[in-house]
């Protein structure tokens, strides 16, 4: 195993992470800006490095930093986490240049599904339904991508083959938009991503978001756990995700968890990894592939029983996965519950410092958050601050579970977005389930 891991992230996961090190008998390494002394994961790492100042930019996105730190440390391994350098192909080939492993896939993986019109092509060869597209980059010629967009058929989406985050995307719903969507989607790309290359697809109104995850080890064996539905969204950002995904027949997983499999064997692919759908109209179309472990992760652990982190650590370790295809049998229905430091009317952030904290419990409950009594929330970072599982026998189960423990939940001091769950938790469609994209957004007036 990895003698010592360096913890390339913050917050819950970086907790998650540190848990999953323990339980393996690793060594832990945490690195922290100057305001996040006072994390629960640096307090429990067996070291701590700070480095650097609050801003981002000049810790967590620092590399050098932290391949010094990794290095002062005797650290062995480095584990990005979610976000920050976690799919930045050159973090990870500096890291491995500097002597570390890198907890993920290689960097020509992270690479090739970074761009997203590469992603697509090798998704294609490999057998992945894609959306009906421009296979490939636009150009600047009017007349082609007019063409291209015809075949299409409107609406459309123009999408930066850099984008990421929900930024650098435009619909187009008719012709005499076409040329100013490319010309507007092209700066914006250039100026946010540093990447101009846009792509067009077919754009579809109604889907659902439903993704599959899988594990892949260095001696050529990959699973897939099933899948997630990660609907609930607002402004492209996930707010409840829960698994199976309802209605998905256990002939569909099986048939899309085999080609997102037979997909990582053609690719090559190293660790933990997403596969993103759009589904509509009982179809499934791949959007991205997320090399990383997810926010969402433990709704899969929940229902499938096994440790995505785990995982993650031993294929890092070289050992082979600990998980054969045909013992992943899903169990029961769980709910994740993403808990915002905001207000959860206007959805500004809300930091602060936690004056009072009451965790909830109970059969099927799992809580993953770095918060404690006294904490201070910080201003500079992602505003999530938790997350709530909820797992049960049926999914009506894990709703009155997730239900009763939002309810028993007692976050004061800053406010946070519980209210606005309960809310989701207690509406009639949500209890319905397969809802689609929109379905948050138009039940808080925000679409029509
Ligand atoms: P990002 O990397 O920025 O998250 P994605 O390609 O994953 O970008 O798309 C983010 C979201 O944008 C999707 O979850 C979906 O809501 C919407 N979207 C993207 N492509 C399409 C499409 N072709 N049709 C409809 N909605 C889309």
């Amino acid at each position: 195993m990895l003698g010592k891991v360096l913890i390339a992230n913050r917050g819950e996961i970086a907790l998650r992470i540190l848990r999953a090190c323990r339980e393996l008998g690793i060594k832990v390494v945490a690195v922290h800006s100057e305001a996040d002394r006072d994390l629960k994961h640096v307090r429990l790492a067996d070291e701590s490095v700070c480095i650097g100042p609050a801003p981002s930019k000049e810790s967590y996105l620092n590399i050098p930093a932290i391949i010094s730190s990794a290095e002062v440390t005797d650290s062995v391994a480095i584990h990005p986490g979610y976000g920050f350098l976690s799919e930045n192909a050159d973090f990870a080939e500096k890291v491995i240049q500097s002597g570390f492993v890198f907890i993920g896939p290689r960097p020509e993986t992270i690479r090739l599904m970074g761009d997203k019109v590469s992603a697509i092509e090798a998704m294609k060869k490999a057998g992945i339904p894609c959306l009906p597209g421009s296979d490939g980059p636009l150009s600047e010629n009017y007349d082609e991508n007019l063409k291209i967009a015809r075949r299409i058929g409107f609406p459309i989406i123009i999408k930066a083959a850099g984008g990421g985050g929900g930024r650098g995307m435009r619909v187009v719903h008719s012709e005499a938009n076409l040329p100013s969507a490319i010309t507007l989607t092209r700066g914006e790309a250039a100026a946010a991503f540093g990447n101009d290359t846009v792509y067009m697809e077919k754009f579809l109104e109604n889907p659902r978001h439903i993704e599959f995850q899988v594990l892949a080890d260095s001696h050529g064996n990959v699973v897939h756990l099933g899948e997630r539905d990660c609907s609930t969204q607002r402004r492209h950002q996930k707010v409840i995700e829960e698994a199976p995904a309802p209605g998905i027949t256990e002939e569909q997983r099986h048939e899309m968890g085999e080609r997102c499999v037979k997909a990582c064997q053609e690719i090559g692919y190293l660790g933990a990894g997403t596969f993103e759908f759009l589904y509509q109209d009982g179809q499934f179309y791949f959007i991205e592939m997320n090399t990383r472990v997810q926010v969402e992760h433990p709704v899969t652990e929940m229902v499938t029983g096994f440790d995505i982190v785990k995982e993650q650590l031993r294929i890092a370790a070289g050992e082979p996965l600990s998980i054969r295809q045909e013992d992943v049998q899903l169990r029961g229905h769980a709910v994740e519950c993403r808990i915002n430091a905001e207000d959860p009317q206007s959805f500004i952030p809300c930091p602060g410092v936690i004056e009072q904290f009451h965790m909830p419990g109970g059969p099927g409950i799992r809580v993953e958050t770095h918060i404690y009594n006294g904490y201070r929330v910080p201003p500079y970072y992602d505003s999530m601050i938790g997350k709530l599982i909820a797992h049960g026998e049926t999914r009506s189960g894990a709703i009155a579970r997730a239900r009763m423990a939002l309810q028993e939940m007692v976050i004061g001091g800053i406010k946070c977005n519980i209210p606005l769950l309960l809310d989701i938790i207690n509406d009639t469609a949500f209890n319905a389930g397969g809802q689609n994209i929109h379905y948050l957004e138009q039940k808080l007036g925000l679409k029509h």
